[in-house]
């Protein structure tokens, strides 16, 4: 399913205000379109468009389905109705505006603050509900935004630039994202705090960036040696980190932008861990169309760790995997009791454990019953098969599994899915 959205922003920093004008392109699949907005935006003008014309729509609150809790915002839905003649295509044009502040999560529901609108940065992702988010995260977009905010500040986001122009005081920057992503991203600061070096990977603040250097000699390497074993990105655009202030909510990737609430730690003693942390994300690029909504995610998550643990390993050529086996082991031990990967969806509190520590010791298992190079080999044509798709599945993986490495490599890897209790299965 795909949406498309086209927004003419306005963000004012010092203020703390966002002010959005747009249209969202809806398939008609459903009688009603479900979507989360934050709660401190509020509705100016809402209506469906039919043959140039505008016409009322059914736009209101409900709690009829919960919000999964990653999303700090409030549940709307609109009614389509099929009775009407400009309902009869397959899809729907709503035009809407809005306005207002990004408020935090309410302080009762532990959720991190993953987005504002501050006067020395601006991180907008989905998080936050600066858009009207599709609660279903099978959803699909395509987008194209015009931002308009003060001229001394620079901005980022997930698509790709079509130019900037300057009138005064205010720029406006445009983006077009045309390949099917989960999010519309924006990020944003006051350009003489801002570190700009087009043969860096990192992108932020200058006192956060710098320290960061140090990594951009081994993130070149590393995604090369990323490459060359799982092929070319998902992604066209370039990769980068952006590193964010915000203290709370760790990383998330999108199309090649992966952002950082801040930063990795920089002493030489972690050096191996966050580059390994750096390349989980990267990895993303490959597999994140494994829905979050479903247990398919685990595939996601745990070829993540796999392929991001396996290249590190490669690269500093210091035990590096044996230890992180061991390691997990332990933080697997210690998460006690949990659920089958099967019965798990990333919303829930022990999908971290299942997904990364036991997917990835699962994996482990495989690559040793079969021997590193041939499963590497496989995860590598699975890779390849993931960049080509729309949606990836746990079962397509086991179909992958099966026809290059047979029944007993996907017969082990369904009992690993269904195992629940402590640690791993016998
Ligand atoms: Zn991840």
């Amino acid at each position: 399913m795909s949406t498309y959205y086209d927004l003419y922003c306005n963000i004012a920093p010092q203020k703390g205000q966002l002010r959005v004008k747009g249209e969202v392109h809806i398939p008609i699949t459903q009688p009603k379109f479900f979507f989360v907005l934050n709660r401190g935006l509020i509705w100016k003008d809402v209506s469906q468009r039919f043959a140039g014309e505008h016409h009322s729509v059914n736009l209101y609150r409900t709690d009829e389905l919960e919000v999964p809790r990653i999303y700090n915002g409030e549940l709307w839905a609109v009614e389509i109705s099929t009775e009407k003649e400009e309902n009869k295509q397959k899809q729907m044009i709503v035009d809407f505006e809005y306005t207002g502040q990004i408020h935090p999560p309410r302080k009762d529901s532990e959720v991190p603050m993953m987005g504002y609108i501050k006067s020395d940065f601006v991180e907008l992702a989905c998080y936050s509900a600066w858009y009207p988010v599709p609660l279903s995260m099978e959803t699909y977009m395509s987008f194209q935004i015009a931002l308009e905010s003060p001229s001394d500040w620079i901005w980022d986001s997930n698509g790709e630039s079509t130019g900037t122009e300057t009138t005064g005081k205010i720029s406006v920057w445009n983006w077009k994202q045309s390949r099917q992503v989960n999010d519309i991203t924006i990020v944003g600061m006051p350009s003489h705090d801002a570190h700009i070096d087009s043969n860096s990977f990192f992108w932020g603040p200058r006192r956060m960036v710098s320290s960061h250097r140090v990594f951009d000699k081994h993130i070149h390497k590393l995604s090369g040696m990323l490459e060359e074993w799982l092929g070319p990105r998902g992604t066209k655009a370039p990769l980068r980190f952006v590193l964010t202030p915000r203290q709370h909510g760790g990383a998330y990737t999108r199309a090649g932008m992966v952002v950082v609430g801040g930063g990795y730690p920089t002493d030489l003693s972690s050096q191996n861990s966050v580059l390994q942390a750096m390349c989980h994300e990267v990895c993303h690029d490959w597999f994140c169309k494994a829905s979050p909504l479903t247990y398919d995610n685990w595939i996601d998550e745990a070829l993540a760790e796999f392929c991001s643990i396996h290249i590190v390993n490669d690269y500093v050529n210091e035990n590096f995997l044996p230890t992180r086996i061991t390691k997990t082991k332990e933080q697997l031990d210690e998460a006690g009791e949990l659920p089958a990967i099967r019965d798990l969806v990333r919303e829930k509190d022990e999908s971290y454990a299942a997904f990364y520590f036991r997917g990835f010791l699962l994996l482990n298992k495989i690559a040793e019953s079969v021997g590193d190079a041939e499963f590497r080999r496989v995860i590598g044509d699975f890779a390849r098969i993931c960049t080509q798709r729309d949606d990836i599945t746990s079962d397509l993986f086991l179909d992958v599994i099966q026809k290059k490495l047979g029944n007993k490599s996907r017969k082990l890897i369904e009992k690993w899915l269904e195992y629940l209790g402590k640690g791993v299965p016998e």
